[in-house]
């Protein structure tokens, strides 16, 4: 047996309706934008293996810095204990993001991040005797598979069998070019309400609905309305941060700044699992109290690992050099061509650019499912042609490694070319 047929004996994978599913290609070994399988096959990773990997697969500089910290302090418990790395990732990150945020809290994945946030916007209202127990969140936004972070999420297939067991989250519409004053409204009724701790949303871009964008513009006056009426406005930046959208942070672009901020994805460089979550001083100061029960009793076994916080700190770096900070300008430059080239053609619907991010919707006479039948042609063209794609329904969208070589991604370009006069 191979290891992609050991694999489907062994394994259960995210996401996957195995019955309908072929045997899986077994990657055995990355570098830059490039993976290859067992069978010597090459694939350019067009989308960062989900959004992570922004600086190249088996980058040697993490990797050091990883290797570096495993043989002086591979994990210590942070209950009870802190360590240098944490330390310095918290001052690093700190002076990175919007100035209104204050303190760190560690944890493992987008979700839990996510978990964190809507925890502390409860519990805020809780420690002070408030009775605010709903959340606003975006139709289609995407927040996580963990409970809270699920009931945050709008795509319904996914969360359809858990109904009745959620948080009670009220959804309004993305505020998308000619949907802004449907958007506010919503949220100003569900606002005068008072029964609301927070509102969560993507910033700029709603990443696993299809690259969704909306304007820092009308991002800002939400926010405004969520500030003036005691309502914490959480950003989840999980997809967005770390210059995916052409600054540091998607909320870079804004004039008010959220109260929470989500980060994981591109935090280590897609190396070691991490998330942090992010508050301003006020959030913080709702917990502090002689009363022990006011704390946050959240943690996670690998809290602040010191690995992840090293991998964190060298991937920050490589962010910051003038090398990558050019390759996100090359690529933006690159997609905003390719998009002039493309947006004229006759199946192509609509097209958007944000940083990185490329997106094209195909024309469609049907309602196209998230796994439907487009999407899933669309997705094995893009493999058989070596390119890593995972298109939304109708929607296929491009986020590669700020590594990418010009003509590699000209390469995922052309796929795309043929896969639009294919389908
Ligand atoms: C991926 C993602 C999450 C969930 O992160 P996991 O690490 O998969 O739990 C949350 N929010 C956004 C915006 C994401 O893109």
């Amino acid at each position: 047996m191979n290891l992609s047929e050991k694999d489907q004996l062994y394994n259960w994978h995210p996401y996957t309706q195995h019955k309908t599913t072929d045997l899986l290609p077994a990657i055995v070994k990355g570098e830059g934008a490039l993976l290859w399988d067992e069978n010597g096959k090459e694939y350019i990773d067009a989308i960062a293996s989900w959004w992570v990997n922004p600086y190249g697969h088996s980058n040697k500089i993490i990797a050091e810095a990883i290797y570096k910290q495993l043989t002086t302090l591979e994990h210590v418990l942070f209950g009870g204990f802190t360590h240098n790395k944490a330390v310095e990732l918290s001052e690093k990150l700190l002076s990175i993001l919007p100035s209104n945020q204050k303190k760190i809290f560690f944890s493992d994945n987008g979700s839990t991040a996510v978990e964190v946030a809507l925890k502390t916007a409860l519990q805020y209202n809780y420690n002070k005797g408030i009775k605010k127990t709903k959340i606003i969140a975006f139709e289609d936004a995407f927040h996580g598979d963990t409970f809270g972070a699920m009931a945050s999420s709008g795509i319904t297939f996914f969360t359809e069998a858990f109904k009745g067991s959620l948080l009670e989250v009220v959804r309004i519409p993305v505020p998308t070019e000619g949907n802004e004053t449907n958007s506010l409204k919503a949220l100003q009724d569900l606002l005068e309400t008072g029964d609301f701790a927070a509102f969560i949303f993507e910033p700029l871009c709603q990443g696993a609905a299809g690259m969704v964008m909306y304007s820092p513009e009308i991002l800002d006056q939400m926010i405004a309305l969520c500030q003036q009426n005691n309502v914490f406005a959480i950003a989840d930046e999980v997809m967005t941060g770390f210059g995916k959208t052409g600054k540091t942070f998607a909320t870079d672009y804004l004039v008010n700044k959220p109260d929470m901020i989500c980060l994981s994805k591109a935090l280590t460089g897609g190396t070691i699992p991490m998330a942090v979550t992010t508050f301003t001083q006020e959030i913080f100061d709702g917990f502090y109290n002689d009363d022990v029960n006011k704390a946050l009793f959240h943690g996670h076994t690998f809290t602040a690992n010191p690995t992840g916080c090293a991998a964190a700190l060298a991937s920050i770096s490589l962010m910051e050099s003038q090398e990558m900070q050019d390759n996100i300008s090359r690529i933006h430059a690159k997609h905003l061509a390719f998009e002039t080239k493309i947006k004229q053609h006759p199946k192509v619907k609509t097209t958007r650019v944000l940083g990185v991010i490329f997106a094209l919707e195909i024309k469609s006479e049907n309602q196209e499912s998230y796994y439907g039948t487009m999407r899933n042609k669309l997705y094995h063209f893009f493999i058989e042609n070596g390119i890593i794609l995972r298109p939304v329904g109708n929607i296929v969208y491009i986020l590669p490694p700020y590594v990418i070589l010009d003509t590699q991604l000209e390469k995922v370009y052309t796929v795309v070319e043929q896969a639009i006069e294919m389908i």
